[in-house]
């Protein structure tokens, strides 16, 4: 009965944690003019993700038209700022070379009646080469549509609000890096708001924000009215070679939070990421948050935003936990005292010896190893049956493979438990599994400050739980409550920290969710325990109908994970709605009309197959294309003009070369590169469109390149000051156009087979050697 009540209990806190993640239902239309409606914010998203429009392309301008009209009509200060801007702190275009864009931003401002700084909500309007970007970001954009509408509607705030649509995002972040960097505006920094999305569904999270943000951190707790967020996810997302335009505002001026919502990441910047995909409850969290915290630090003095201090903070039912992050290492050692403290009652009430103690402890790191290594395994297992996967951030039907890889650890620990129980006790076991945890906790208070809480917390509650029980006496219910209160504090902490883990790292990390899976068995392992007759309490007959009983959990968790496995791969299979993502791009030479197919695929699926064959690196050829290794194959030679390189001016003096050359792509290209054979010259400076770009050696042959996103027609005007070392300087220019439809030898993927969403699928490039 008490086993029953306490696991009732534990599922019943479980279940409110789960629901608490829950998106809010979307507002029809004809909500109030003062609330977000996510229905009205998707008119816009239809609107802006009608086809793809990526930076510099017509379509971009169309929708560009639109937000404009859209925002004056509101009565804003509305303008388009219009420039050339290099990369945001050179992050991943490097490989190519020094990286700019034009971008034309769409700016507006509903000016505050007593400003003490800036609000400044921004998301990127452009979408990637390959799809329409209906998440990504048109939710972002739509979301700021309808804040400005409802802002507008009501009194005006106190603070300065900008409404910052930013182009260029997906090419190098060059829209916000030339707002932070150079819009008026932007001169006096304020806070900002970045809204994401890398994917189509989910709770939207608050996973990143400006360095010592606990200030910001208790107003996003109390305004926002879905307040997801984790301390933890801001240590993730610093680890993961990811980024957003929120990265251009992190410096001294600025501070800020990052929201996305980021499940069903398998159609991130694919062709599939289209308005219908959007999940409107996710569109809806995302405005009520944005609308409430632009309201807050509307009327928040925001001149002392700044704290000393990063909080830890974690969503729990009905709200945000919060609590300074100095008080991480001292918490943690509170709980490595705690647990040490039940280990000592434990061994002085003689439930267990210290050899036993000591035992308990090194099993405890068994589950802990073994449950990560093995879904690691199983993924291995799953995407070798199913290669396809291999490309895709998450599987399109994801629910089957987490629930086998939470089946998968369950049947481990169980194991494990059933294992050593007998053996070595069940509160030396129990004492064990808290004292890693506890020991965890002081590990990640030194290394990983906002994931402490995680297992500090969890090992804290269970040593307390524990010297209750212990204290009590197995007098009345006293013992069961304490230790289901104890693991109901794991639950509520680990719980939703594993649901969220999933789509944050995708299958492909499934380890680290086991990891924390198993973490939150041991936190539960006293209950767990009431599950089992009393240890040593019977003899012969009846003892071995208990062995029996303790390993029929393990038995059913590792049917479970291998049942779940096949349904996952039966139910996800490829078909025209979800296919198999390939990669596939096309170089030609225009001096030589030599052409390639080329692909990114490491393994390549059957399509990609009949293309590419074997590796080769393009480094040489296509310095634009970045380094790293390619599969290639023979491609037919396509009609098509190289970009234009002219020499404007040419002047010698004193050792120096100074060329000033223009760039013309000769037909609609996303972007342009130039690269200079640094045997034949050094580059001494470098200028782009009037704007010096740092001059930063890169590997190879091409020891100096440029990449330029969205080209204007009339060309790129780039001035090197060389050393020259020949006769002539070569130089390598290429330009790049989406889309490879019209090429001669290309056949249509067959419906189960798509695109991966890689900002070099479907690219065509067309390169060539002009020496000067
Ligand atoms: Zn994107």
């Amino acid at each position: 009965m008490a086993a029953a009540a306490a696991l009732v209990a534990l599922a019943a806190v479980g279940a409110g944690s789960l629901l608490d993640l829950r998106t809010p239902a979307p507002r029809p239309v004809d909500a109030p003019a003062g609330e977000f409606s996510a229905s009205r914010a998707y008119e816009d998203v239809k609107v802006i993700a009608t086809r793809s429009h990526v930076a510099g392309s017509p379509a971009n301008d169309q929708v560009r038209a639109h937000l404009e009209q859209q925002l004056r009509g509101l009565g804003l200060e509305t303008e388009v700022q219009d420039t050339v801007a290099p990369e945001a702190g050179q992050l991943s275009g490097a490989a190519g070379g020094a990286t700019l864009a034009r971008v034309r931003n769409v700016v507006a401002r509903l000016p505050g009646t007593d400003s003490s700084g800036r609000v400044f909500l921004v998301a990127h309007y452009d979408s990637v080469q390959t799809g329409p970007g209906g998440n990504d970001d048109a939710a972002g954009t739509s979301t700021i549509l309808e804040v400005a509408r409802a802002l507008t509607t009501g009194p005006r705030p106190r603070n300065d609000i900008v409404f910052v649509l930013t182009d260029a995002e997906e090419a190098c972040l060059c829209g916000a890096s030339a707002f932070a960097a150079s819009h008026p505006l932007a001169a006096d920094g304020g806070v900002v708001l970045n809204l994401e999305a890398r994917g189509s569904t989910g709770p939207v999270i608050m996973f990143e924000t400006s360095r010592n943000n606990a200030k910001l951190v208790d107003v996003f707790g109390r305004a926002a009215p879905h307040p997801v967020g984790t301390s933890f996810a801001v240590e993730i997302y610093r680890a993961l070679p990811n980024d957003t335009d929120f990265t251009a505002f992190l410096d001294q001026k600025f501070v800020g939070l990052n929201s996305a919502y980021i499940d069903g990441g398998a159609i991130y910047h694919t062709p599939l990421d289209t308005p219908a995909s959007m999940d409107r409850g996710s569109l809806q969290q995302h405005g009520d948050n944005a609308l409430g915290l632009a309201r807050e630090f509307g009327r928040t003095d925001l001149t002392d935003l700044r704290s000393g201090h990063d909080a830890t903070y974690f969503p729990v039912p009905g709200g945000l936990v919060r609590y300074p992050g100095w008080l991480t290492l001292p918490l943690a050692l509170l709980a490595v005292a705690a647990v040490a403290a039940l280990g000592w009652l434990t061994r002085r009430q003689g439930r267990a010896s210290t050899g036993r103690l000591a035992a308990g402890f090194g099993l405890a790191l068994v589950p802990i190893v073994v449950a990560p290594v093995a879904a690691q395994l199983l993924w291995l297992a799953i995407t070798t049956i199913r290669p396809g996967y291999a490309e895709l951030l998450d599987p399109y039907r994801p629910i089957w493979f987490r629930l086998a890889v939470l089946a998968l650890a369950a049947a481990i620990l169980f194991t494990w438990y059933a294992l050593t129980r007998r053996r070595i006790g069940p509160a030396a076991l129990a004492v064990g599994g808290l004292a890693w945890l506890a020991l965890l906790g002081v590990l990640l208070a030194v290394a990983v400050p906002g994931g402490a809480y995680l297992t500090t917390l969890p090992a804290l509650a269970g040593a307390l739980g524990g010297l209750v029980a212990l204290r009590t006496r197995q007098t009345g219910p006293w013992p069961v409550v304490a230790v289901t209160a104890a693991a109901a504090v794991g639950v509520i902490i680990l719980l939703p920290t594993v649901v969220l883990l999933f789509p944050a790292l995708g299958m492909g990390m499934g380890g680290v969710a086991a990891l924390v899976a198993v973490l939150l068995g041991l936190t539960a392992l006293p209950v767990v325990d009431l599950l089992h007759p009393q240890a040593g309490g019977q003899r012969g007959l009846l003892a071995l109908r208990a062995r029996r009983l303790g390993v029929l959990p393990a038995a059913a968790a590792a049917v479970a994970a291998v049942v779940l496995a096949g349904v996952g791969l039966a139910v996800d299979r490829f078909d025209a709605a979800h296919p198999a993502p390939t990669h596939l791009m096309y170089a030609m030479d225009a001096g030589t009309g030599q052409a390639r197919w080329l692909s990114h695929e490491g393994d390549p699926q059957p399509w990609t197959d009949g293309y590419v064959d074997g590796v080769t690196d393009v480094g040489d050829d296509f310095p634009g294309l970045g380094d790293g290794e390619l599969r290639a194959g023979p491609a037919q030679s396509a009609n098509l003009p190289a970009p234009k390189l002219e020499v404007l001016a040419d002047a010698s003096s004193g050792g120096e070369r100074t060329l000033r050359l223009r760039l013309t792509p000769q037909r609609a290209a996303r972007l342009a590169t130039l690269h200079v054979d640094t045997s034949t010259a050094t580059v001494l400076r470098a200028e782009v469109a009037g704007r010096s770009v740092p001059v930063e050696p890169r590997e190879g042959k091409w020891g100096f390149g440029l990449v330029f996103h969205a080209p204007p027609t009339e060309g790129i005007e780039v001035t090197l000051t060389l050393r020259p070392s020949a006769g002539q300087v070569s130089l390598r220019a290429m330009d790049a156009s989406d889309g490879l439809d019209a090429l001669p030898g290309f056949r249509p993927r067959p419906p189960a087979v798509g695109v991966v969403g890689s900002h070099s699928s479907e690219m065509l490039a067309v390169a060539r050697t002009y020496p000067i």
